[in-house]
């Protein structure tokens, strides 16, 4: 189902041609068409693949919103183009693929613009690696909502996506450090969206422009449909399904906040040009409990258990990334300097010992707590501990962040592993990142696992346990039609699970193409057209990003799924 497609005309207008040397003239930065840069610009890490028909690397803001207004007249002239943004292009559900037009941030738009106590704006192609290392340096502080993919991705995915990570636990997800975003919108004009008193919000719906119009329009919609936005807010902790339009009018603080729409809609609404980022100091001392688990049907009680004891990050790995990390120690330990080598070579001789006599737990939790002091972080984890005592789990702690290196390297890595070393194989993400409420494990479970059994898969399942965000990647051959069959069959079965237990099927990692035909499971079909009706206010010749949040179909998954490895 499409709502937004209802209003545009069945037959498609002709896409436009020759965009190169028509986007050249009007861009200061880079715009390119030659087979390398398509090539390298149609894939994310997502199972999808599309060529875009050019490639634009714009400079700053004004280039931004220079080849806005000029798709925008396209557009009304009859001709069909449109635009993907792309920061680092590590999405895993094709958020930033197009067969029209990519605009890459990283090239040039990857500064940081400052840095104060408690904030930092940046430019959106600023590597998040990067971010932090100037935030760090300059106020002893992060943005404690940064991915798994910390090392690769970039400011502009992490708001767009609304990425959550091992952090999320303790801190919340990206949405709740935007402080302010400069956007481009979809005529091509510039905003600066925040939080609004109700004297600002009725002055900016008194401008007579297309920001005015998204204000006036957006706060009709909210205030019409109050009751049914509100029973719609998921009830777990971390959810990036959809459009959050439960955030944006805050009775509490008597606020009215686009940016809460703008985070997480993957480039669907507006173009973001500069981030305002709240960051904030964590706690200097850590340390980590962790429980090797061989018997998942306890898994419920330790979860609940060790939350009551409030750790930083809960964390987890299965058996399958456990082998995998341990045939892959030699790779996996090259990334780091000659010492963090040999201490990291040493330390994992346990682990290779365990998989030597096949006695791999089916599951490793890791519960980090921080504290101001040593002693304190480690009295969180003896009580962490002491409170699983009786249940038949092995657990060590890991007093210093050095003896905690090796679990954090086996999580962090364990997607860029299945990714490089599967020959024929394809680490395919579709059921990636489902969430339910802990409460439900017991139920849950079980009933996850009977579906995944059915279905005869190899997978990996790592993810924030805390949270009850599970990454399940099945390992397949995409050549395969088979393999794409099973995919579409055994995606809709998750969903549907992942929502009878009211949970999200995307905590984190968002929709793109491969969740957005099925945000209906989620939230029914009411608050779809809610979403359809929020994408048609900010941009209504639909040029932002089609197809992903709204209007996107079983068919783009179908087509769009890569057919080879190469
Ligand atoms: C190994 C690995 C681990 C991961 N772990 C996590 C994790 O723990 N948590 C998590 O949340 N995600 C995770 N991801 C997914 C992804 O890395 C993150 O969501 C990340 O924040 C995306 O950033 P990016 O710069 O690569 O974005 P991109 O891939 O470039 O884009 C992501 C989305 O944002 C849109 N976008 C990009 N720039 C802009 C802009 N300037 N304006 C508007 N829209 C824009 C794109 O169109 C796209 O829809 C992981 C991915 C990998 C490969």
């Amino acid at each position: 189902m499409n709502p937004i497609v209802g209003d545009i005309p069945t037959l498609s207008p002709p896409r436009a041609s020759n965009l190169r040397d028509r986007i050249a003239p009007i861009i200061k930065g880079d715009v390119l068409d030659d087979i390398a840069t398509i090539k390298k610009y149609s894939r994310d890490t997502s199972i999808f693949e599309r060529s875009p028909a050019v490639v634009v690397f714009p400079k700053d803001a004004e280039d931004v919103s220079s080849l806005v207004r000029f798709v925008h007249d396209l557009a009304r002239a009859g001709e069909r183009a449109s635009i993907a943004p792309r920061s680092a292009g590590t999405d895993m559900t094709g958020g930033p693929l197009t067969d029209s037009i990519s605009l890459v941030f990283t090239k040039y738009m990857n500064h940081m613009l400052d840095v104060g106590p408690g904030y930092a704006i940046a430019e959106p192609g600023v590597y998040y690696r990067d971010f932090e290392r100037e935030t760090l340096a300059r106020s002893g502080s992060l943005l404690p909502s940064y991915p798994a993919s910390r090392q690769l991705c970039a400011i502009g995915g992490i708001v767009a996506n609304n990425a959550g990570g091992e952090l999320t636990l303790r801190y919340g997800k990206t949405d709740r450090y935007v402080r302010e975003l400069e956007v481009v919108l979809s005529d091509g004009s510039r905003a600066v969206l925040k939080p609004l008193n109700a004297d600002e919000l009725s002055q900016k719906q008194e401008q007579g422009d297309f920001e005015g119009e998204i204000y006036r329009k957006v706060h009709t919609l909210v205030a019409e449909n109050a009751d049914a936005i509100g029973s719609a807010r998921p009830t777990v902790t971390k959810n990036s399904a959809g459009y959050a339009l439960w955030d944006v009018l805050d009775k509490e603080r008597g606020t009215f906040d686009l940016t809460k729409l703008i985070t997480g809609s993957q480039g669907t609404l507006a173009i973001i040009t500069k981030a305002n980022l709240a960051t904030v100091k964590t706690k200097a001392h850590r340390a980590m409990l962790v429980v090797f688990l061989t018997d998942i049907q306890i898994l419920p009680d330790i979860v609940h258990r060790v939350l009551t004891c409030d750790p930083e990050s809960f964390e987890s790995y299965d058996d399958q990334t456990f082998k995998l990390a341990v045939r892959f120690i030699p790779q996996i330990i090259a990334q780091f300097g000659v010492l963090q080598m040999l201490k990291l070579a040493f330390a994992f001789l346990p682990e290779m010992w365990l998989v030597a006599t096949g006695v791999v737990p089916k599951l490793v939790l890791m519960a980090e707590f921080a504290e101001d002091s040593a002693d304190e972080a480690l009295e969180h984890a003896r009580d962490a501990r002491a409170s699983i005592a009786g249940f038949a789990v092995r657990t060590k702690i890991a007093k210093t962040e050095t003896q905690a290196a090796k679990y954090w390297t086996i999580r962090r890595e364990s997607f860029s592993l299945l990714r490089k070393n599967m020959h024929g194989l394809y680490a395919a993400p579709f059921i990636d990142d489902i969430v339910v409420h802990p409460d439900n494990y017991p139920q849950f479970l079980p009933e996850l696992n009977a579906l995944l059994r059915e279905h005869h898969l190899l997978y990996t399942i790592a993810g924030h346990i805390g949270d009850a965000n599970f990454h399940i990647i099945p390992l397949m051959n995409l050549a395969n039609e088979e393999a794409r069959r099973e995919i579409l069959e055994l995606a809709p079965k998750v969903y549907r699970l992942a929502a009878k237990y009211k949970g999200s099927i995307t905590g984190e990692h968002n929709d793109g193409i491969v969740r957005t035909p099925y945000l209906s499971i989620m939230y029914g079909e009411n608050i779809c057209t809610l979403f359809a009706e929020v994408k048609k206010i900010f941009d209504p010749l639909n040029i932002l990003n089609p197809g992903k949040k709204v209007g996107g179909t079983i068919r783009d998954i179908e087509t769009s799924m890569i057919r080879n490895r190469t």
